[in-house]
């Protein structure tokens, strides 16, 4: 752990062992914290926060920038560090670790740009300002699937407007994050101002603890909801960025090549395990035979592998258990009658053995009611349905509990803006144009959006790509209930992002 710029054991002295996914080996063993160390880690943080938050804005950002042109120095170093504890590609990695340094120094040119408000009341002579100020000890509960990402989605916007951070990675995912966190350290990040703590019991006392005034957690949706309700004991300030099951509709007239191109990644990408991946697939008549011919082709190509090795093109799932819950899903799909059209099953060979390694998988005729049509499929299989039109379209995506983001293919402006207006979800992607409408601020269900509407002004156009992590930024959300508040925050694509930048400020 880190805790006030020092390498920590837990006060228990216990530790768990990492290991890789690709190979069962161990990895490292790291502490095994408790209630005791997010204490200290907490404590540290509030004192670095009576410093932190009083330097003046442009000061913080130039120690942020310095901190991350260290860290990124270090891309190389610690994204191995990532494949062998995630699982995921070393090309996947080097652009996660790449995406951590660059975050960090893109929320440090926003230090000094946090605005207020003036507010008109009806006595001409008084007047109401907003200001806005740092909350105190944020707490960053991070999951498994992107650790780097996910982490500098939360750390920096909140330590760029002064707060200080207690940041908890996934217990399985330690690693690379501590490598990223020391980096900055070296490149003179203050003491105290980012801690981090392990192991599975420290979420739970992130939440909990008094000097935590905030909780940012990107997970699973039951873990939101228990998040959530022991937040509110405290009455604290959440941000949850939950489960998906992101549909995408593909009609006839679409560019075929371009939408194989982005379903593909859009799926398999980090061997599927995406907040934001393609989930659900629903193709027009004509354009069903061509499409599942280039999404066959492409998924052939997708080599399992140890991500470490050059050949390889997608690494093994990241842990026995969700290899076996997307394995279970498969099965519940073809006993009621589904078809595998490719893969399916586990690739065949003795360097397949001792890892979580899965095929890409494509299935069609997926009955209604199947659990890939109800579920997250966190992992790389795709059912795919044929429909009629738009109409079946619109009602097959939106008939989900899910509501993180959406995509449609289509070559008919009338049909996009449609699709736009009508998919419930937060984003909508058109022709990989990403579009951003209603925030659903609690994860994506739609059982917990609430009345947060956001338009975004994309800047980075048609490069943006379904689950693809791309490499522009787009800044600027209008806020449409509060006229004339405007606010740049993080974009690239996620609603987490979105989300993250209200670390920023109370
Ligand atoms: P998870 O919910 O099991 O764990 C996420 C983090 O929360 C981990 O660090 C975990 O230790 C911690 N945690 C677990 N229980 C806790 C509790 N009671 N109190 C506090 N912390 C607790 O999720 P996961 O399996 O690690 O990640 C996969 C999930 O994350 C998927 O559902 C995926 O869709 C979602 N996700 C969402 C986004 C998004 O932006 N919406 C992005 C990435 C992943």
């Amino acid at each position: 752990m880190i805790i006030e710029n020092e390498r920590t054991k837990a006060a228990s002295g216990k530790t768990y062992e990492v290991r890789n996914p690709a190979t069962g080996e161990v990895v490292d063993e790291v502490p095994f914290g408790d209630v005791a160390d997010v204490d200290r880690a907490a404590q540290a943080a509030a004192k670095a926060f009576t410093t932190w938050s009083k330097l003046a804005p442009n000061k913080r950002a130039e120690i942020l920038h310095k901190a991350a042109r260290n860290m990124l120095a270090k891309v190389e170093e610690i994204a191995p560090i990532l494949t062998r504890e995630q699982g995921k590609t070393l090309l996947e990695s080097r652009l996660e670790a790449q995406r951590f340094g660059e975050n960090i120094a893109w929320f440090a040119d926003l230090a000094d740009k946090v605005h207020g408000e003036h507010v008109s009341l009806p006595d001409t002579t008084t007047y109401g300002l907003v200001v806005r100020r740092p909350i105190g000890v944020c707490g960053a509960i991070v999951p498994w699937n992107f650790p780097l990402t996910l982490a500098a989605n939360k750390v920096a916007p909140a330590i760029a407007a002064g707060n200080t951070v207690v940041l908890k990675p996934a217990s399985t995912t330690p690693l690379a994050t501590l490598a990223c966190i020391e980096a900055l350290i070296e490149g003179g990040l203050p003491e105290g101002v980012v801690n981090v703590v392990l192991g599975p019991a420290t979420g739970d006392a992130i939440v909990g603890h008094p000097l935590i005034r905030k909780i940012a957690l990107t997970g699973s949706t039951p873990t939101g909801r228990k998040v959530m309700a022991r937040a509110a004991d405290a009455l604290k300030k959440v941000t949850l960025e939950l489960g998906g099951s992101d549909p995408c509709i593909v009609l006839d007239d679409a560019d075929l090549e371009a939408a194989a191109r982005a379903i593909s990644i859009g799926r398999f990408f980090n061997c599927g395990q995406a907040c934001l991946a393609v989930k659900r697939l629903y193709i027009q008549e004509a354009a069903y035979a061509p499409l599942m011919e280039k999404l066959v082709a492409r998924a052939s190509k997708l080599k399992p592998g140890n991500g470490l090795d050059k050949d390889s093109r997608m690494g093994p799932m990241h842990s026995e258990t969700q290899r076996a819950e997307v394995e279970a899903q498969l099965k519940d799909a073809v006993d009621r009658g589904a078809k595998v059209v490719y893969g399916g099953g586990r690739p065949k060979g003795a360097e397949y053995e001792k890892g979580w390694f899965i095929e890409p998988t494509i299935l069609e005729n997926v009955p209604d009611g199947a659990r890939m049509w109800t579920e997250e499929v966190f992992g790389p299989a795709l059912p795919v349905r044929k429909i009629k039109d738009l109409d079946e379209g619109l009602r097959l995506a939106n008939d989900s509990e899910f509501g993180l983001g959406s995509s449609i293919w289509t070559g008919n402006m009338a049909a996009a803006h449609r699709a736009v207006s009508e998919l419930e979800a937060g984003y909508t992607w058109v022709n990989a144009l990403q579009i951003a409408h209603d925030e659903l601020p609690f994860g994506g269900t739609k059982q917990s959006a609430h009345a947060a509407h956001w338009w975004r002004v994309d800047r980075a156009g048609p490069r943006l790509h379904q689950g693809q992590l791309h490499d522009r930024r787009h800044a600027l959300v209008l806020d449409r209930h509060r006229p004339g508040g405007s606010r740049a925050v993080t974009g690239r694509g996620c609603p987490c992002l979105q989300a993250a930048s209200r670390l920023v400020s109370r």
